[in-house]
Parts: C-alpha cells; sequence; structure tokens
C-alpha cells in the first residue's frame, strides 16, 4: 500500500529506507523478549526474534489547493551526521518520488516536525558541489519555537551539519518561513504541538469530509511503545515531557476512528490506537478501510 485517502486528501508515502533491529539500541527499557510477547506486532512491525522493523519515509499530502511534503527523511551524500550510517547515503528517493507521480517543483511546503537529521534531509540536495533546496518554488515550514532552541544549542557537530546542508541553503534561498503552530497551510491541515522528543515538536492532524488523520512526526517512534508510553525513546530531549505527551495524544486517539500514520512505522504504516489494559496497542489498517488504490505510486 502506497497511499490513503482521507476525505478530499490523498496522503502518499515515499520510503527512504526500512531496518529491522534490537529495540533496546534506540527505546530504552524494551527488550526483544518483550517485543516478540507482543504478538500484535509481529509480522509488520517486528519479528518473532522481538527485533523492530522501522521506515524513514515522507509523506506527501495532497489536498485540493496544497501539495504538501511532511518530513524529509535523511537525504543523500550527508557527512557528520551522529548515527555513521547515515553519512553517504544513495537512495532512490527522489527517484520514487518522481514515479509516484509528483514534480519537485510543484510542491507547495514543506513542514518538518522537528529537525532530527532524518526529518530535514531532502529539503535540499546536491548540484554539483552545492546544496539547492529540492523544491524550489516551495515553502519550508518551521516552527519558530523548534528552530530557535536548537539554533542556540552551541558547538553541537552534528546539528551544525543539518544547518549547513539542509537549513541553511533553503534561508539562503529566501524559502524559510518560522511559524507559530496556529499556522494554516490549508484548511484541511493543521499543526499540533507534541513537544518532548524535541522542544518544538509538531505532529500534523488532517480532516476532509468527515475523516480525521494525524500523522505523528516522532511523539511516537514505534508501536511497541503503546504498551509503555511511559517509556523513553533514546533521542527524548525531555523524557517526562515526551512520556506525558506521548500518553496524552494516544489517550486522544484510543477508539477514535483516526487513521494514526507512524512517521517511523513500517508498512503497512498506518491503523488505528486502542486502549489495552492501562495503556494502548495499535491495529494495522487493512487498505479497504483506508481507500487504498493500487497501481499509483
Ligand atoms: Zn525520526
Amino acid at each position: 500500500m502506497h497511499h490513503w485517502r482521507i476525505g478530499a486528501v490523498k496522503i502518499t508515502r515515499i520510503v527512504e529506507s526500512i531496518d529491522t533491529f534490537d529495540p533496546a539500541l534506540m527505546l530504552p527499557g524494551v527488550t526483544a523478549p518483550s517485543v516478540a510477547a507482543m504478538d500484535w506486532l509481529i509480522p509488520h512491525f517486528a519479528d518473532e526474534r522481538g527485533r523492530i522493523r522501522l521506515a524513514i519515509q515522507a509523506l506527501v499530502v495532497e489536498t485540493p489547493t496544497k501539495l504538501v511534503v511532511i518530513d524529509t527523511c535523511v537525504g543523500n551524500e550527508r557527512t557528520g551526521r551522529g548515527l555513521p550510517h547515515w553519512n553517504n547515503l544513495q537512495t532512490r528517493f527522489l527517484e520514487d518520488f518522481a514515479a509516484a507521480g509528483f514534480d519537485r517543483s510543484a510542491v507547495d511546503v514543506v513542514f518538518c516536525t522537528h529537525l532530527h537529521s532524518d526529518h530535514v534531509g531532502w529539503n535540499t540536495m546536491k548540484a554539483g558541489d552545492a546544496w539547492v533546496p529540492t523544491f524550489p518554488n516551495a515553502r519550508y515550514l518551521l516552527n519558530r519555537d523548534e528552530y530557535e532552541p536548537w539554533r542556540a544549542t552551541p558547538d553541537d557537530p552534528g546539528r551544525d551539519a543539518v544547518l549547513a546542508d539542509s537549513i541553511a541553503p533553503v534561508q539562503d534561498a529566501g524559502l524559510l518561513d518560522l511559524i507559530g503552530l496556529d499556522h494554516v497551510i490549508c484548511p484541511e491541515i493543521a499543526l499540533v504541538s507534541t513537544p518532548g522528543h524535541t522542544p518544538g515538536h509538531a505532529s500534523v492532524r488532517i480532516t476532509s469530509q468527515g475523516q480525521t488523520a494525524m500523522i505523528s512526526g516522532d511523539f511516537i517512534h514505534h508501536p511497541c511503545q503503546m504498551a509503555t508510553p511511559e517509556l523513553p525513546q533514546g533521542a527524548d530531549s525531555d523524557r517526562a515531557l515526551a512520556a506525558t505527551t506521548r500518553r496524552e495524544t494516544l489517550e486522544a486517539l484510543a477508539g477514535q476512528d483516526i487513521l494514526l500514520i507512524g512517521t517511523h512505522f513500517a508498512p503497512p504504516t498506518a491503523g488505528h490506537v486502542h486502549r489495552a489494559a492501562d495503556a494502548f496497542r495499535f491495529q494495522a489498517a487493512a487498505p479497504q478501510t483506508v481507500g487504498e488504490d493500487e497501481g499509483l505510486g
């Protein structure tokens, strides 16, 4: 499945990479045996050994008036990233973006949920020795409350590299808008504050013709976190706030007819949150319930 329909809005997934690994590498307190015991995660989100499966992907939102890209993955040819395997990628992301029927120059808006390097990479692309905006006619929106504290962090080589190759070229081209989360992109899209993973982290709510979806960003990375929302993700900047945000957001989704599209959830990526014991679990959405069209992208 490549996309979902929410009323008059179509949301398409462009996958950059999918990896399978030990949950303890990114979810302190979560073990492979504890994941293997959650049979509702297998086979899509974990394997029988309890290794978790994670995707890095962009979500393209087509409304009647706007073409919007939510998060832009790691990008090709990066250097200086904190995770060594994110350096010097050579993926087919741009080819896949085009094969899905999209024209880079037709994108109206790019919104990055936060400034970690796996969410801003394809803001730019290499042209000769220079970094240029991948989406030359888009407005690139960043939450001011994310950008300012991030930019003020001194002497962080990882952040400096991201600023240099993924943000500054967009700013230099005059395409960057620092916004508040009350910013209106179009009637169907709302930005929702979900802080804790980073100071100004935001998720995205899509509403059309009585249907609703939410694009998570990194308030949650993997469905296994629904069983223990209080446990941190390794990169949470404020673990207590992230835990509160995770539980409250899941509480608001639980039992509702709201399609949660997980920014890092492996295919099938989308589904519904249900209450389970004193926490939650995830039910992946069957394609026919989310309006899948085959054959596009
Ligand atoms: Zn991420």
